[in-house]
């Protein structure tokens, strides 16, 4: 039997599509030693610019006929769909870094205490990299929610599992499992792995499709272009809610294969909904991987800007365009 083609010969994976190859430590000094001091980078906006509200989601949860959610900050999201309480990448604290002192630096406080999350029922992470998957946030909510069942791509679950969550399932691209009545999908991205030296895309990356009580959703995860959105969109969908990431992505040269732009961004989401615009659409985006930690050269608030540009000019509903503050809670009931 031949292994799928994301899975590298001899272990570890990688990007099965042409041009999907991230660039490496070479052309990471190229960018952050010598173009940073030739080309100036675009000024940040005072901190302040970014307000963090009180969240509003249902404690302990939401009914079955209503969607929140509620950004906490970067990829992480408390997700209500109906009964079931979804967290995506959660990450709390003050850096993304394996070194508290060091490393990019929070700029919102997180949107809800992590003492004061409602019982978590699903933990889904898309990929090893410290803004996704933080150790001493898996630790407590471990020690908070006993009970959450942690998603995982290929890899990362002995780290979870470690730490001593009881619920770990680990899954291949395009891989099913079933939690209570919810059914999940680990889907493809297009991305790159890695915690400390040597362990380089030795664990997948993913995204991930979650149907439960008739609602569904999709979590991107970090991901550039690839050409399997429509396959997500038709295998998963259609979706009632998508998380998508936007930031990170300058100089473009660099970060092309591995995080979208924002008119990126609303190409893949066309692509995971080729209804949208025909028919009265009731799919919901939230921009994610934006004004918490400063990873790239784009300034902190050009993401959101350049999103709702593009939204505007592909013809969407602006109301289906969820750019949301850091605490800020989104609901809709479902339409019958
Ligand atoms: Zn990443
Ligand atoms: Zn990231």
């Amino acid at each position: 039997m031949t292994s799928p083609s994301h899975h590298r010969p001899g272990g570890g994976f990688r990007n099965p599509w042409p041009d999907a190859a991230p660039h490496g430590i070479l052309d990471f000094l190229r960018w952050v030693v010598l173009e940073r001091r030739t080309r100036p980078r675009p000024a940040d906006p005072d901190r302040a610019a970014f307000a963090r509200v009180a969240p509003s989601f249902a404690v302990p949860r939401a009914d079955v006929d209503t969607l929140t959610v509620t950004r906490v900050g970067h990829s992480t999201c408390l997700v209500q769909l109906g009964a079931l309480n979804v967290l995506t990448d959660p990450v709390w604290s003050q850096r993304a870094s394996p070194i508290p002192f060091l490393g990019p630096k929070r700029w919102v406080a997180p949107g809800i205490d992590l003492d004061a999350l409602p019982p978590i029922d699903l933990v889904l992470i898309s990929h090893s990299h410290y803004d996704h998957l933080d150790d001493r946030t898996v630790r407590r909510l471990i020690a908070a929610h006993p009970e959450a069942h942690w998603l995982v791509p290929l890899g990362v679950a002995a780290l979870i599992a470690r730490r001593g969550a009881t619920h770990v399932t680990e899954l291949d691209w395009w891989k099913e499992t079933s939690v209570a009545d919810a059914r999940i999908t680990c889907t493809p991205a297009q991305h790159f792995s890695g915690r400390g030296v040597g362990d380089r895309n030795a664990t997948l990356w993913c995204g991930w499709a979650v149907d439960a009580g008739g609602w569904r959703m999709f979590f991107a995860g970090d991901t550039g272009l690839h050409p399997e959105f429509r396959a997500i969109g038709e295998r998963c969908g259609p979706f009632d809610v998508t998380l998508f990431p936007i930031g990170a992505y300058d100089p473009r040269w660099f970060m092309r294969p591995v995080h979208v732009d924002p008119e990126e961004a609303v190409e893949a989401v066309a692509q995971l909904d080729p209804s949208r615009g025909y028919n009265a659409s009731r799919h919901a985006v939230v921009p994610i991987h934006w004004g918490t930690f400063k990873l790239t050269d784009e300034s902190m608030d050009e993401p959101p800007r350049r999103a709702r540009a593009a939204w505007a000019r592909a013809g969407f509903a602006a109301d289906d365009l969820w750019l949301l503050h850091v605490g800020e809670t989104r609901a809709r009931r479902r339409e019958w």
